[in-house]
């Protein structure tokens, strides 16, 4: 009855009667849609950087050939799409590698309080460049947690870059580290942090779709920015690989908040 759901069937001489077998094919039939789609989008993202590639050696080749200026403005040019093309291929790497372990949980234990702040003293000089102020709150104690340092490192590095580039304006983004010993979301002891933004919000329909591989809620600031549309994608995995949560709420004018929750 539900015209969404898809069926393979089967109709087979069994003893005296017929045999039919239905086979539910919707999870299949989806997970193939969402494969061709990625491999689309990956073309067409590759394709871009290329074709401005192509298009800056024929004109070096011919019109600016003893142009010295429009040479190194092109080249200039020429060298951000090659960096582009190099931070796509880094996460769709991320993203394979994050995929190929997520059902295998981390092993190690990792201190949040200092992996944070070695994260936050990393951005800091580009955020401030930006005239963005980065501040953590954590307890005095502290906070640890099972966990991969290398993949969390990942997690809170893409948080944090994100709010400076589209949260930015605000003027400061804030780490809140905490704990608890009861957090529904995971259903036991757990650490919290929030990352938060004072900046333009997201529109409430992109929330759902934020983590989707490529989905952008503004497709032209991201790649104005250099973004890959894959990092909130890798985000995600690596929660799940630690059995977490991701939580997002924004509001628009106001700024967001993205929260991971990790059991502790
Ligand atoms: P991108 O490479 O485009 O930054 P992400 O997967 O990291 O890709 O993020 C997906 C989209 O979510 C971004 O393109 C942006 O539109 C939106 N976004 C992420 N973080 C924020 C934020 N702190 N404030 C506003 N928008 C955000």
């Amino acid at each position: 009855p539900d015209s969404s759901l898809l069926y393979d069937v089967e109709i087979r001489p069994d003893g005296d009667g017929v045999l039919v077998c239905f086979q539910d094919m919707t999870a299949p039939e989806q997970a193939e849609r969402m494969r061709r789609d990625f491999v689309a989008n990956v073309s067409h993202e590759l394709r871009s950087p290329l074709t401005a590639l192509t298009g800056f050696i024929d004109t070096l080749r011919g019109p600016a050939r003893d142009d010295v200026a429009a040479r190194e403005r092109f080249l200039g040019i020429m060298a951000d799409e090659a960096a582009r093309m190099n931070r796509l291929v880094g996460d769709l790497l991320s993203l394979s590698r994050v995929e190929e372990h997520e059902r295998v949980r981390p092993r190690g234990r990792v201190d949040l309080t200092g992996l944070l702040t070695t994260t936050l003293n990393a951005l800091r000089p580009t955020a401030e460049k930006n005239g963005v102020t980065l501040s953590l709150q954590a307890p005095d104690d502290p906070v640890d947690a099972p966990g991969d340092a290398d993949q969390l490192r990942q997690v809170f590095n893409n948080l944090v870059e994100n709010a400076v580039k589209y949260g930015g304006a605000g003027g400061t983004v804030d780490l809140r580290l905490s704990v608890s010993d009861h957090d529904g979301a995971v259903q036991g002891p757990a650490v919290r942090v929030q990352v938060v933004d004072h900046g333009a919000g997201i529109p409430a329909h992109h929330l759902p779709r934020l983590t989707e591989r490529f989905y952008r809620a503004d497709s032209h600031r991201s790649r104005e920015l250099g973004g890959t549309g894959l990092g909130l994608a890798i985000v995600k995995h690596i929660i799940n690989r630690h059995r977490g949560r991701l939580r997002i709420e924004s509001e628009v004018g106001r700024g967001s908040v993205f929260t991971v929750i990790l059991p502790r």
